[in-house]
């Protein structure tokens, strides 16, 4: 007998249009939580069951996570700056009362009563039950209510100084004014841009869109210092104090809850789980990275001997991006404006999308504009659909700048995937905002294949959102260990430094034959491992200190331990200098920052399968999709990785593509 597959729920989401319906759903959602929250916590713990506690807890979450995923991207991608205003009031609203439903009482007991009950449970409903429970002791739920009160008013004061801090350092408005004779080598346009003086000089904020250019091609090495030296003195005062207040409330909140350190706090939930591991990764990826990173820099300071002719000449940290920048231009001169007229937006996209349809046996229908609410008239939108022709889900493309819109690139979830009660599968919706310059009369929208690797990335959180299978709401897509998010997206940047993948859509806007040259696509590759050794190291600096702070311990003096490390892992940092008090990542990423090398590794050990089999093969772009985006949280992360490499994950192959030549 044929089973019969449960049919899927494909639907989009209701969006909003005024300010006015905002808030109605804003109030709607809020009722809706509250009454659900007690109805839940109010049952006879007697007769809890699975449907009436986890299924019940994460369907509430589900139908929260439609209204809120909804306000939420609205808030970024609305045109009116009133209904935007209005979503913001909406989230602050919500997000309070989720930090009070997340200490309910009601809600604890009745997943206590339903653990004390489940016997045999397996598969999801096994690994959902231990993370809730995990989840309420870190809270501190196991705890007397007078201590938990205590824990409570500390991870409150604990948010006030992270506040406090990104505050400082979004408000920090250092400059440094320079004649036009110490801009030697900077862009005309970009002196131009300059703000400048009474007296003329050209004033040179901290912000990156100006710091950057400076330390990559001003040719006054004093100027170059006396920047980064400022840079790195961001909110410096104020900030040290901060951070050492922070370190000192995370160690105690530790304790309190029975862990040794934040870190080891931190880590239980990520797929690293300790310290000693992280410590472990970053060692090994130190010392194998030690003797490239010394030839490195050694190429750096023979440029910069040649370059003053000084034959005493040492590369400083300020050098650092002045000569990585030379070396290549001079070794692999790669014109970015050139390499762009070849990748004009429309056609990267339905490169990207032929390139997906082979790997993983999906296409994306463009849907009929006029068929759908577009909060925007250049939104566009797409029916992901399987080569068996099951509907799979939707996802919006809203891809130009305009004003008060969200202004990175990023991946937003509008509806999650989960298994309905009828058994039927609600598909997932998710949109693509990203910041791409419009077509102009005569041109194309034309972006930098840097860009292009973004677009490839955030389409990868897509993916990993669109394709899941996962029962329960708590695991769909995305919803996995912080240090694994990244990989399954990652690993789509790979295709497109590949030759035979660029070639089939990189040609040139105006002239239709005329493909990117294999020459300039090894160039291009050149020019990416060129002084990644080096990179990786600052990376592993950065992730030491972050680590070190967080260590068991107190009345720790964060500007001193970050100094020191970064000094003797990467390059020595001036003495009057307090970079760590600039470090936005201290608040959010704490105990966090080794996460980026890590994903890179695993996304490096994803792709080496395809390096075997071919990097268009079919099949492994089908085991990518059933073993790791269709999971999504729903299994161990180790796991998924298992079973899609069919053997023990490896940093080999991470090492391979940036040690295997210089
Ligand atoms: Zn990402």
């Amino acid at each position: 007998m044929k089973i019969q597959e449960p049919a899927n729920v494909l639907s989009l989401p209701p969006f909003e249009t005024t300010a006015e319906e905002i808030r109605k759903s804003g109030e709607k959602l809020l009722a809706m939580s509250q009454e659900l929250t007690k109805r839940i916590g109010s049952q006879n713990l007697a007769d809890v069951t699975l449907e009436s506690s986890l299924r019940a807890i994460d369907d509430l979450d589900f139908d929260e996570g439609q209204i809120f995923g909804r306000i939420y991207f609205l808030q970024n991608v609305h045109p009116d700056p009133d209904v935007r205003e209005a979503a913001r009031e909406v989230q602050v609203a919500f997000q309070a009362w989720c930090i009070e439903r997340a200490y309910d009482e009601g809600l604890f007991k009745v997943t206590e009563a339903f653990a004390k009950k489940a016997t045999g449970l397996g598969g999801e409903e096994k690994k959902l039950l231990e993370e809730r429970l995990k989840d309420y002791r870190r809270l501190g739920m196991h705890l007397p209510e007078i201590e938990r009160m205590e824990l409570k008013r500390l991870q409150k004061k604990l948010s006030e100084i992270e506040t406090h801090f990104s505050k400082n350092i979004q408000e920090y408005n250092d400059c440094l004014y320079a004649t036009l004779d110490q801009l030697e080598g900077l862009e005309p346009s970009f002196i131009e841009s300059l703000e400048r003086d009474l007296e003329g000089r050209y004033r040179i904020s901290l912000e990156y869109p100006e710091f950057l250019p400076v330390m990559e091609h001003a040719h006054d090495e004093n100027l170059r210092r006396e920047l980064f030296i400022k840079k790195n003195n961001t909110a410096a005062q104020e900030n040290s104090k901060l951070l050492n207040e922070m370190l000192q409330l995370r160690q105690e909140i530790a304790e309190r809850l029975g862990y040794q350190s934040w870190n080891h706090y931190v880590l239980e939930k990520r797929m690293a789980q300790t310290p000693e591991k992280v410590q472990a990764f970053l060692d090994h990826l130190e010392s194998r990275l030690r003797a490239q990173a010394d030839s490195e820099l050694k190429k750096l300071q023979d440029l910069k001997i040649e370059t003053t002719k000084d034959l005493q000449a040492e590369i400083h940290i300020w050098d650092y991006y002045f000569y990585s920048s030379l070396y290549k231009k001079q070794n692999f001169d790669v014109n970015s404006q050139t390499i762009k007229e070849y990748f004009p937006l429309n056609q990267v996209i339905d490169g990207m999308f032929e390139l997906i349809r082979k790997l993983f046996g999906i296409k994306m229908e463009e849907q009929k504009a006029g068929s759908f609410y577009r909060w925007h008239e250049e939104v566009r939108l797409f029916k992901v659909v399987d080569e068996s022709g099951e509907g799979l889900g939707y996802f919006y493309l809203d891809l130009h700048p305009r004003e008060g819109k969200y202004n990175h690139a990023a991946a937003f979830g509008l509806i999650d995937g989960k298994q309905l009660h009828d058994g039927r599968y609600q598909r997932p919706v998710s949109a693509m905002v990203c910041n791409f310059p419009r077509p102009s009369k005569d041109r194309p929208s034309l972006i930098p294949h840097a860009e292009v690797e973004t677009l490839f990335h955030e389409f990868g959180h897509i993916l990993h959102g669109l394709l899941t299978r996962a029962k329960y709401a708590a695991f769909s897509g995305t919803s996995v260990a912080w240090d694994f998010v990244e990989a399954p997206s990652q690993v789509l940047e790979n295709w497109i430094w590949d030759a035979e993948v660029l070639q089939s859509f990189a040609r040139h806007y105006e002239r239709n034959s005329d493909t990117l040259s294999k020459a300039l696509i090894d160039k291009m590759n050149q020019a990416r491992k060129s002084g990644s050794a080096l990179f990786y190291l600052r990376q592993v600096a950065l992730a030491k200190s972050d680590i070190e702070m967080h260590r068991e311990g107190r009345d720790k003096d964060s500007i001193a331990i970050s100094n020191k490390i970064i000094s003797s892992v990467f390059l020595p940092l001036p003495q009057q200098t307090a970079f760590a008090a600039g470090w936005g990542h201290m608040t959010n990423y704490a105990s966090g920052y080794y996460g980026y090398a890590w994903a890179d590794v695993m996304a490096a050990d994803l792709f080496s399968e395809f390096k075997k089999t071919g990097i268009l093969d079919h099949a492994t772009g089908r085991r990518l999709r059933q073993e790791i985006y269709e999971p999504g949280g729903s299994r161990d992360e180790n796991e998924s990785l298992k079973a899609f490499l069919r053997r023990e994950p490896s940093d080999e192959a991470f090492f391979n593509e940036l040690l295997g030549s210089a």
